[in-house]
Formats: structure tokens, sequence, C-alpha cells
């Protein structure tokens, strides 16, 4: 049948969220011929619509139901509301990405094996051999067109990446370029080359820059395959008296509930609302929420180590013209005990415009150090860290039923404490940032804290055994064969890399796996 589907229609597979995961899968299924009903959450908005503002679009585009925080992180303090900076609309945060697009490390897929035993840290290797996902990182670079992989060239360094290149190479760095970005160098798939205007976290408005709600999404629906229900919020799956799901409880935009039947339900709302509506699907059968008889949902949150670094220069940068993110030095992404910390990070170039500067630079500073560093904008160089956080199971997300979101459900509380191995980490990160600016002349450089997370990771972990995590290898769920996870929230551990290529690989992975499954009447 084609789309759209009946509410009754229990032959289709269901998708709940339309970003990095969801979206690619929803187009993946239904390129093979499978009936699939996207429902998202959010609206949807196309480059026409994205707003030049960086306030305005984060309140156009971000997830702002209610959350709350709790632990020993910069965060909890900082945007005790806000911990995570997630998109609510068709393509997800793939909207406001910046489009870093790297592939993990060999030894990152077991980090257990590799690392030894760290206390406190709830390491897992990755169920998956890392020759397994060859092929699905090159189809998932070809997908986003990735710069520096295939025939496609780098892009050009804006004046940011200029200052990085030569303070990292200055210091001895090696490893040092315009980095592996889903962002077109030249015209590609039906899609303009980057025109170089910046600010590409509110919307590629040349579509440049690689989102699914400009390419998976329509495609998937030319095939007559895929129906995207967007502002179609999924309070609840549903389950039978086996233990099967049978459908999904969604409000509409009218706050109107319907009742979607699926034969198969695959979760990819983001690592806090992913596991958020599992366990507010708790039923008489399952009292502990759906898939966690392992008791493993919502653990092991990771929003990876993360800090930026910004200095300023006696003449202009003007870091904000030209692509957001594209400069990487990836020579301290190894993993280096003689360091004082197991795993790696990666430096990336980071340009925020003068309101996100005013709000993140040090979140309630005032006073003339700050105003005087606000003064310098113009001159400012900007760098933004990101390495490998152990997961712990403490850090997790549960149901704070003190507070509700508008659907009167629990809202998530986000926990979370630096691990002593997060914090050596970022100091270290710090000390090699700031040397990066001062070997090329800066006048004063600023280490600056986390912001509210962009990656965030885990709380549906991948493992082997049923005990020690969620889902096994293709994101099916140990406890229930017709239920899957096709987020971030999948990640046994973060590795270093940003996470979206390997979301999507992951993505393309399962489909490849779900579509065969259907086919041998397996599920
Ligand atoms: C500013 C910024 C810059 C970034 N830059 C990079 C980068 O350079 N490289 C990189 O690799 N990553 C980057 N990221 C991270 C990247 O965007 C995310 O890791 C990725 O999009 C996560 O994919 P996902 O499928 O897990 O979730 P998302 O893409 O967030 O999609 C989840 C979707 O599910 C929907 N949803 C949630 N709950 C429900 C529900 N109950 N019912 C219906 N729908 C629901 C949400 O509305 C959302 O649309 C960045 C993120 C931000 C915010
Ligand atoms: S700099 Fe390039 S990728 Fe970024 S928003 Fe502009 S055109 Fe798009």
């Amino acid at each position: 049948m084609a789309a759209p589907f009946e509410l009754s229609d229990d032959s289709v597979v269901v998708i709940i969220g339309t970003g990095a995961g969801g979206g690619v899968l929803a187009n993946e299924l239904a390129q093979k011929g499978v009936s699939v009903v996207s429902l998202e959450a959010g609206g949807r908005y196309l480059p026409e619509d994205y707003i030049n503002d960086e306030w305005e679009s984060f309140g156009q585009l971000a997830w702002l139901d209610a959350r709350t925080t709790s632990g020993d992180w910069r965060v909890a303090n900082d945007f005790s509301g806000l911990p995570a900076w997630i998109v609510k609309a068709v393509g997800g945060t793939t909207t406001h990405w910046a489009g870093a697009s790297l592939r993990f490390q060999d030894h990152e897929w077991k980090a257990a094996t590799t690392y030894g035993p760290v206390q406190g840290a709830n390491l897992l290797d990755w169920p998956i051999d890392p020759r397994e996902m060859d092929d699905y990182y090159t189809k998932a670079e070809n997908k986003l067109g990735v710069t520096r992989t295939g025939d496609r060239a780098g892009l050009p360094g804006n004046n940011n990446y200029k200052v990085f290149e030569a303070g990292a190479k200055a210091l001895g760095y090696e490893e040092v370029s315009t980095g592996r970005m889903a962002i077109n160098s030249a015209s590609n798939d039906d899609r303009a080359a980057c025109q170089q205007t910046g600010f590409c976290f509110q919307g590629c408005k040349w579509g440049a820059k690689w989102s699914a709600a400009y390419t998976d999404i329509p495609r998937g629906e030319a095939t007559g395959n895929l129906e995207v229900r967007e502002r179609a919020h999924v309070l609840k799956i549903e389950h039978d008296d086996s233990g099967k799901v049978t459908g999904v409880l969604y409000a509409d935009a009218d706050g109107n509930q319907h009742l979607q039947k699926a034969r198969i339900v695959c979760v990819a709302g983001n690592s806090i609302e992913s596991p958020r509506l599992l366990l507010n699907s708790a039923s008489n059968m399952f009292p502990e929420g759906l898939a966690n008889s392992s008791g493993q949902v919502g653990r092991n949150y990771m929003r990876h180590m993360t800090g930026s670094v910004y200095a300023v220069f006696d003449k202009p940068v003007k870091m904000w013209r030209g692509t957001t993110m594209a400069g990487i030095i990836q020579d301290e992404a190894r993993h280096d005990p003689s360091r004082g910390f197991v795993g790696g990070y990666e430096l990336e170039t980071l340009a925020l415009g003068l309101p996100f500067m005013a709000a993140f630079l040090d979140p309630g500073g005032w006073g003339r150090e700050f105003t005087t560093a606000l003064d310098s904008y113009e001159n400012m160089a900007g760098m933004w860290i990101v390495g490998e956080d152990m997961p712990q199971e403490t850090n997790r997300i549960t149901l704070n039923h003190d507070v509700k979101d508008q659907y009167g459900l629990p809202a998530p509380n986000v926990h979370f404490d630096d691990h002593p191995n997060d914090v050596a980490m970022r100091n270290h990160a710090y000390k090699q940032g700031m040397a990066v600016y001062e070997a090329v002349g800066a006048t004063r450089v600023f280490p600056t804290p986390p912001y509210p997370s962009t990656h965030n990771l885990g709380t549906n972990r991948m493992s082997e055994n049923s005990r020690d995590g969620v889902v096994n290898k293709h994101g099916q769920t140990h406890d229930i064969a017709n239920l899957f996870i096709s987020d971030g929230s999948q990640f046994t551990t973060g590795a270093a890399e940003n996470p979206t290529l390997t979301i999507v690989a992951l993505a393309i992975r399962q489909a490849d796996f779900i579509a065969a499954e259907m086919g041998k009447n397996n599920i």
C-alpha cells in the first residue's frame, strides 16, 4: 500500500524521530520497498525557512520541552534546564550540526580491551568488528558527500583555520587540515557548493551542508513508501501479551492522541528522549520500562569530553566568516596513556556569533575581564575540544516525576558527573589548545567550559550479552525482537570523533538487517 498509511495498518515500520539515525533509516527502508511511517515531534523547516540569527534560530529549531539536570558537571550549574542542544524538527539535529564527519579509529570499537580496567568506568567493547563497518562507512561518506573521502576535495580554509593551522604547525602537530566535512566543496548530489557564508549551526541556506531534512527524507517520500507525520509526538510504545510491540501512541499538533499500529518500532529520538520513551512505556509486564531487563536503559549517558578555547590577537581574524568547523588537529586523537588518561581527543575550529559568545564564553561572567573579551570579538579565533568520555552507570537519564512536560509525562533528568579521566583529558586539551594560539602570538586566551551537550550518546547501549546493555549489534533490543534503537543512544562507547557519520553508517546497516529479517519473516 502506498503512503499515506492507515492508523490500523499493522504492516508498517514505525520510526520515532527523523534525525541522523531515524531519517536515514526511513529512507533506506523506503528505497528497499518497506512501508514506513515516521513520527516526528517537530515541524518541517527547509533552507528557505532558516533564520540567520543565533537565538531566533535556536528558538525555531531547538528541543525546549522541560528537562532537568543533576551532577557535578558545569552544565548543571550554567544551563540547569538545558542539558542538551538537540533539534526538534524534521531532519533532527542534522539541521544544526556542523558537518564534521570522522570514522572511529579501529581501537575505539574495543575500548574495554584496549584501555583495560578504568576505575568507575563501565567500559565495554562494541560487539562489532571494525572491518564490518568499512563498507558502511564508505556508503555513509558517499551519502553525506564527505570531503577528503572518495574523490571529493577538501574545503578551503577560512581565517579561523589559517590561525589554527599556523599555531598547530608551530607546535609540531602534523595532522592538521580542513577536515572531513559533510559540506560540498563542489556542487554534488543536486546541492550547491559551500558559499562560505558562515553560521552553519543555524541551518545551511544553500543546502551545501548535508541534512536529512532535504536529502534522505524527501527521497524516501518520493518512493511512495514513506509517510512523515510532523508535529507527531510519541508518548508511549504499546505491546501485546506476548511482549511484542504493536504500535505507538502519539499526540498530533492539536494535542489529539492517536494509536499507530506497527509491525516493527524503531526508536530514534536522540539519547535523552529514546530512553525516556522506553521508561515512560512501562507496563505490568515490563514495570521497569521496555527492553530494560538489564536495568541499563538510560545508563552510561555520554556527551563527549568537551570545552573550547578562544584567543585574541592583535589583528582581526573575523572567525565567523566561512564554515563554522572546517579545521581539525588529529594528533591528540590517539590512545597514549603516557599523557595521563586513556583515549584521545580532537581539536576542531569553532566560531560562535557575538550573541552566543556572550552567553557561552564565561556563563555568569561579568566585569571588565568579560566585557573587554567581547570587545575583542573581531580579533578572536576559536576551537572546540571533543574527546572520548568514560561511560559510567550512574550518568543516566531518569524520569523526574516532580516535573511534567506538556503532555503530563515525567520530564527526563540528566545526571552527569565528570570522570577523573574526562577531567585529566580536558586539562590536557586546554593546555594544548592555548599553546596552539600562543605559538602564533595570542595576547589573551580563554579556556571555556562545556556548552549544553551536542553529542548525546549511550543510554541504550549495544552489547554482546543481554545483561550488559539494551541492544544487540544490529540495534535490535535484546528483550523484544521487533523493537529497535536507531540513533546515537546505541553507542557502547563514544570514541573521540564527532558521532554522526557512525550513526548514519549504523542506520544504513540496520536497514539491511531489518529488511532481510522481514523478508525471512523473522520479525
Ligand atoms: C550545534 C551542533 C553542532 C553539531 N555538529 C556536529 C558535527 O559537526 N559532527 C557530528 O558528527 N555531529 C554533530 N552534532 C551532533 C549531531 O547533530 C547528532 O549527534 C545527531 O544528529 C544525532 O542523531 P540522532 O539520530 O541520535 O538524533 P537527532 O538527529 O537529534 O534526531 C532525533 C529526532 O527525534 C525527534 N524526537 C525525539 N523524541 C520524539 C518523540 N517522542 N516523538 C517524536 N519525535 C521525537 C526529535 O524531534 C528529533 O528530530 C552537532 C549537534 C549540534 C547541536
Ligand atoms: S558556510 Fe557553507 S556549509 Fe556553512 S552555512 Fe554557509 S554555505 Fe552552508
